[in-house]
Formats: structure tokens, sequence, C-alpha cells
């Protein structure tokens, strides 16, 4: 029989955990499939662990755990579940039931019909979340889909059906700063989107502050455009042009007899230019830092304790 393997991230979330799973249990029954849950607990501050193990010894070789030895983030819990997961199919669900366990049958109906190798879904609405973060969001994918070489896909969810061909291409890839986002397209294979209206968390909270998530953009946009970098030196050399004009007219002038005092004009040039210079710099850093990351080559996670 065909294995699916059920990847779940999980930081805080005591409240939805058996929630989570009483409704996923129920749609995998009714399809004609051996099923494995792989949850994974990202160093959650609450009971998550001991309802994980509530339910791995209520379900004897359904459940496995992996427990982190610290918060890692969604990213590494991703990997951890993936690295673990032995199915010939593989789907990551958010433990908080904002992806609809009801949507595998119709993923796995889509994937056969139309020979896909990955089935995704996508929110279509943003109904329930703040308008200035649903502003931003689409200003990030605008930004990034104009200078990036792949194209990532708009209110693309985590939540996706893969076939093992695909896990092992994401697998494959070692960087260090993973954009799943980014990682999905770029190992290309056939791909399609399910749009569905944005679900609501049953409980709890998201763990997503409007920081994390302008930083979560940012890191999207340097790990997957080299724009800020090429801005950088456009915007140099556009200002250098300026100066070096405005020095040929100063000098034309004060050969032609006129007498300079004005010093407020030069300190805002020169204020000015410090500001692009910083701000050149800074780019520079963001991407030097990623290297560094890079080389670096730590693991992606820590395991303190496994359950099979
Ligand atoms: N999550 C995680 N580690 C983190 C943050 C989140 O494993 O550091 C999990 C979280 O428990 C949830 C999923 O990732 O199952 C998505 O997080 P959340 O629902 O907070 O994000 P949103 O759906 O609001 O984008
Ligand atoms: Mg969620």
């Amino acid at each position: 029989m065909t294995l699916l393997s059920i990847v779940v991230p999980c930081y805080n979330e005591e409240e939805t955990l058996h929630l989570y799973y009483d409704a996923t249990v129920k749609v995998l029954n009714e399809m004609n499939m051996d099923h494995e849950f792989i949850f994974v607990n990202d160093g959650s501050r609450d009971r998550t662990l001991e309802i994980m193990k509530e339910l791995h010894d209520a379900h004897p070789g359904e459940i496995k755990v992996i427990n982190f030895s610290r918060n890692f983030g969604k990213e590494a819990g991703f990997l951890a579940g993936l690295e673990h997961a032995k199915g010939d199919y593989i789907t990551v669900m958010d433990a908080d039931l904002q992806d609809p366990p009801e949507y595998l049958p119709k993923m796995f109906e889509t994937m056969e019909k139309n020979g896909d190798d990955i089935v995704g879904s996508r929110r279509v609405t943003r109904k329930g979340e703040p308008k200035i973060r649903s502003f931003c969001a689409r200003t990030f994918y605008k930004l990034i889909n104009r200078f990036s070489e792949v194209e990532i896909v708009d209110g693309a969810r985590d939540f996706r059906l893969m076939k093992r061909q695909v896990v092992d291409a994401i697998l494959s890839l070692r960087e260090y700063n993973r954009f799943s986002k980014g990682m999905f397209v770029w190992v290309g294979f056939k791909a399609e989107y399910l749009e569905y209206e944005n679900v609501e968390r049953v409980a709890g909270e998201t763990s997503w502050s409007f920081w994390k998530l302008f930083r979560y953009a940012l890191d999207g946009i340097i790990e997957y455009t080299n724009a800020p970098l090429r801005a950088s030196v456009w915007v140099g050399g556009f200002l250098t042009a300026i100066m070096l004009i405005e020095l040929i007219v100063l000098l034309i002038m004060s050969l032609t007899g006129h007498v300079f005092s004005n010093t407020a004009i030069i300190l805002s040039f020169i204020l000015f230019l410090a500001g692009v210079i910083l701000l050149a710099l800074g780019i520079i850093g963001e991407y030097l830092a990623k290297t560094y990351d890079e080389v670096r080559k730590r693991p992606h996670y820590i395991i303190k304790d496994y359950y099979d």
C-alpha cells in the first residue's frame, strides 16, 4: 500500500493539536492509503510535547515525534520532518487547521488526473487578516517577482502534496538559509495550485509578528534576488554623475567670478552621500551575513528526543 507522510511543525500548539489530529485522521480513514504523522516540536513553551507524546502512545506506530532542543523556526521543523518522512507522498500541514485536511483527497485527485508532481494550495482571499499585513504581503510578492529568476506564487501556503522525487530534490538543497517558498519553485517539476478562501486558526495565536514577517520577506528578497546589490550600484552611479556635473558647474561659475558662501548646500550634499554610502554598505552586509551563515555549515536543528 502507498504511504503518505504528514509533517506537522508545531510551536505552542497545545490548544490545537488534538483538534488537528482528530480532524485529519477522519479524512485519512476515508482514503485508501497508509499514513504516518511526523510531529516536530519546535521548542514550544507550553504542553505541546506532552500532548504529542500522549497521541504517540495512544496510537502506536502511527506517529513519530521529533523534539528540538530549542526553537529553530518553522523552516527547520519542516526540514527535519521531510528528512524523517518515509512516504511515497509527503505533505506539510499547519497544526492550527488553517490547512484544511479535506483538501488532501482533492489534492490526490488533481495530482492523478493531471500528472502533477506537486499540488500546492494558495489563498485567494486574505479574509480575517489585518489590511496592512495583506498590503505588505502583496507588495512583497510584486517586488520579489519583479527581480527574481523564479516566480514565487502569491498567496501559496506551505500546505503541499509532493511526490517522493520532489522531496528528495528539496533535501538535496543544502543551504543554511531555507526560504521554502523559493525552493519549491526553484526545483521545478510540474506544479499546480488549488485555490481556497483563507481559513482562520481554530485556536491559539499566530507566531508571526509584523516584524518577523518583514524580516522573513527581506530574507526572501536577499536570498532569491541580487536586485538590492544592483540597485546600490545604480544609485551610486547616478549620484556620482550628478556630483560630477555640479562640480563642473561650480568650477565654471567660480571662474566667471561668482563667490560661494553657502556651505549649507555642500553640507547637505555630504550628508546625503554619507547616507547613500551607509545604505550600500548595509546591503552588502546583509549578503555577507548570509554568506557567513552558509560557510559556517551549522546544522539546521538539534534533536533532543525522538519517539518512533
Ligand atoms: N511554527 C513552528 N515554529 C515556529 C513558528 C511556527 O513550528 O517558530 C509552526 C506553527 O506551530 C504552525 C505552523 O508553523 O503549525 C505555522 O505557524 P502559524 O500558524 O503561526 O503561521 P501562519 O499560519 O499564521 O502563517
Ligand atoms: Mg497557521
